[in-house]
């Protein structure tokens, strides 16, 4: 079975079209600049040359159209028709406390998709701006919606509850959702496969750091706990987003820089994390270039993002009462090998040990850790794509 899955922004689109019997990813893309001037659609088939197609993309649905020309094209495409895509498989940021797993989509799934809006006003719209577009194009295609939110509907409420007057969870369900859940499922689950054991016996730490970042502690399978909230600006440190500060920051500095709620949310997101602190870049490799060359306020502010990815996994680990295994994903988690050593030094209460020769890998399946250590360290690469395409062809073969 074919399944495409989308990954639809305000102004993107991403594709893999994946076999899901092999996991073989057929071609892979990316529309950018949809609704602006300039529009791109990069085309990249297995085995073959990248393709530029620069052509008007008014809206999402022309972008849907071009994605299934590609696909289809009899150069640069991968299937014959678009009778050999048989489901679309559709990232959604928030499913709220509607979904606690990926669904088939239907216009009553479209409906509770869109009560969530106001949980995510960024990311939600977009997402239901490409499941339309795929729908008008694909009418008879069954399609499938996998939330970043799903895996995290298992944490208890001392978890998701915040210290605020319970009227504001009843009114507006304003609680810790956390994101980035298709991956800490994928990753966990990865981390004990690698370990050749269930995840149901084990107790494992998600480090899924990039630039976005969250951790997420999974208790016997189950996510307890996980460091963003109701939106992504929770957490660690992150490429441009503060991650958790003193709340009343918000006022104290809107006020001295006269700026409004939306302004200073606006510094919070874009204009914090690792970015706003070395004043280098929102990128670790570029921080690490700046530190390594003797910048102080770069190498403070590694020093900054480590210790916070620390102080999380301490607060997990007690959080499950211990841990068997802690693993890093994501572009900082699978790439950096000296931020894995220096988030390692902090665990040695833990009785963990990193193996320095074994850390020494890049984007690749490994335990990390000596045979001595009493807790796992892994590097795990996320594959988000590959399991959007799982959930969609277990829920459309069933
Ligand atoms: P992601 O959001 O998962 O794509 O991760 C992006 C982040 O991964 C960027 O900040 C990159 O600097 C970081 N990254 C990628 N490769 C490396 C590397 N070799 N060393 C350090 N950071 C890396």
């Amino acid at each position: 079975m074919n399944i495409l899955v989308i990954n639809c922004g305000s102004s993107s689109l991403k594709y893999q079209l994946i076999d899901s019997a092999t996991e073989a990813v057929l071609a892979k893309g990316l529309c950018e600049r949809i609704g602006i001037d300039g529009s791109v659609l990069t085309h990249t088939p297995a085995g073959k040359d990248k393709v530029k197609i620069e052509t008007p993309m008014p809206n999402h649905t022309v972008a849907v159209k071009l994605v299934i020309d590609a696909l289809t094209n009899p150069d640069h495409g991968v299937v014959k028709s678009l009778d050999e895509i048989n489901a679309v498989g559709h990232r959604v940021v928030h499913g709220g406390e509607k979904f606690a797993s990926s669904v088939v989509i239907n216009d009553e799934v479209m409906k509770a998709i869109e009560e969530c809006n106001d949980l995510a006003p960024l990311h939600n719209p977009a997402n239901l701006i490409g499941i339309n577009s795929c729908r008008e194009i694909m009418p008879n295609v069954p399609m499938v919606a996998v939330f970043d939110t799903a895996f995290h509907q298992t944490m208890p409420e001392k978890a998701y509850l915040y210290g605020l007057p319970y009227e504001y969870y009843e009114k507006y369900k304003v609680r810790r959702y956390g994101f980035h859940g298709t991956s800490h499922d994928y990753v966990s689950a990865r981390a004990a496969e690698i370990l050749g054991k269930t995840r149901n016996d084990l107790k494992i730490i998600v480090c899924h750091l990039g630039n976005g970042g969250s951790v997420s502690a999974v208790d016997h399978g189950k996510c307890v706990d996980t460091s963003m909230g109701l939106t992504p600006l929770e957490g660690i440190i992150m490429g441009t987003r503060s991650g958790s500060i003193d709340p009343a920051i918000c006022d104290f500095i809107c006020q001295k820089e006269n700026l409004t709620p939306a302004q200073m949310n606006n510094v919070l997101n874009k204009k914090s994390g690792v970015l706003g602190m070395s004043r280098v870049s929102s990128d670790f490799r570029d921080i690490e270039a700046a530190a390594n060359d003797g910048n102080q306020l770069a190498r403070v502010t590694l020093d900054a993002f480590y210790y916070s990815v620390a102080k999380y996994i301490g607060a997990y680990a007690a959080a499950m009462n211990g841990v068997d295994a802690i693993a890093f994903t994501a572009g900082v988690g699978e790439n950096n090998i000296s931020g894995r050593v220096e988030i390692a030094k902090y665990l040695g209460y833990l009785g963990t040990e990193i193996d320095l020769e074994k850390n020494n890998v890049r984007g690749e399946d490994r335990v990390i850790s000596t045979e001595a250590s009493k807790v796992a360290l892994l590097c795990v690469p996320t594959n988000e794509e590959l399991a959007i395409a799982r959930q969609t062809a277990a829920l459309v073969t069933f």
